[in-house]
C-alpha cells in the first residue's frame, strides 16, 4: 500500500505519522509544491525565508 506524502499546513514539514513531530498539528495537506531539505536552519537562507528552526524535509508551498 502506497501512502501519499503529507505535509503539515502550519510548519510545512513532511509528516509520516498522525501528528506533526515539529509543531504537534494534526492538520495536513497532500497538495504542495517544491521540497526543501534543511540540515542546518541557522546557516540556511531558505530556512530563514521559510521561518524554519528545526532540521527536516519541508514543502516550499502548501495549499
Ligand atoms: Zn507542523
Amino acid at each position: 500500500m502506497v501512502s501519499k506524502s503529507k505535509v503539515c499546513r502550519k510548519c510545512r514539514v513532511f509528516v509520516s505519522g498522525k501528528k506533526c513531530s515539529t509543531c504537534g498539528e494534526t492538520d495536513f495537506s497532500t497538495t504542495y509544491a517544491g521540497i526543501a531539505v534543511i540540515m542546518d536552519p541557522n546557516k540556511s537562507e531558505v530556512a530563514k525565508k521559510m521561518d524554519v528552526s528545526i532540521p527536516g524535509k519541508y514543502a516550499l508551498k502548501v495549499r
